[in-house]
């Protein structure tokens, strides 16, 4: 099998069968990312312990193979770890996208590295980094902390 069709399993297979999704009940932070240029549309459900490590994720929501698979690698990627470093993988993953970034820089990303090959595919680079760019903002600014107050936010024109 080469790289390629490896990676369009390891797609498939989150788009599929995901991980990740349902619901966090007890989750501190939780956000809505939306690609209208796809429509793409996900809610990202994360509960974040006293100590800053992400117990636990989950995601709802709806939106094309890309989309879902990607947030479904992202979130076994960073439950169990730090913000910061949840926030570092992001940086990782966006450099990916846009090439900046790849070979063995990458290993960290585990998984979520089969979707490399989509920084060649303009149109589907918002898919790719919803997931991604939700976290991100949740994580940094903190804004949805409350325990169950949902901010809407879209990601479009980032
Ligand atoms: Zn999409």
């Amino acid at each position: 099998m080469d790289l390629k069709a490896l990676y369009q399993e390891i797609l498939n297979e989150h788009n599929l069968n995901p991980n990740n999704r349902g619901e966090t009940a007890d989750a501190n932070f939780v956000l809505r990312g939306v690609n209208p240029s796809c429509g793409d549309d996900i809610t990202l459900n994360l509960k974040v312990d006293d100590n800053g490590i992400i117990t636990g994720g989950t995601f709802a929501g709806s939106g094309c193979a890309i989309s879902q698979a990607s947030v479904d690698m992202m979130l076994d990627n960073v439950v169990g770890k730090s913000k910061e470093e949840a926030l570092r993988l992001a940086s990782l993953f966006m450099d990916m996208i846009k090439g900046k970034a790849e070979g063995d820089a990458l290993e960290d990303l585990d998984e979520a590295a089969s979707l490399q090959n989509i920084s060649t595919m303009p149109a589907r680079v918002k898919c790719a980094v919803l997931g991604w760019h939700t976290m991100e903002e949740m994580l940094r600014n903190g804004k949805t902390e409350a325990k169950g107050t949902a901010e809407h936010c879209s990601t479009e024109g980032m």
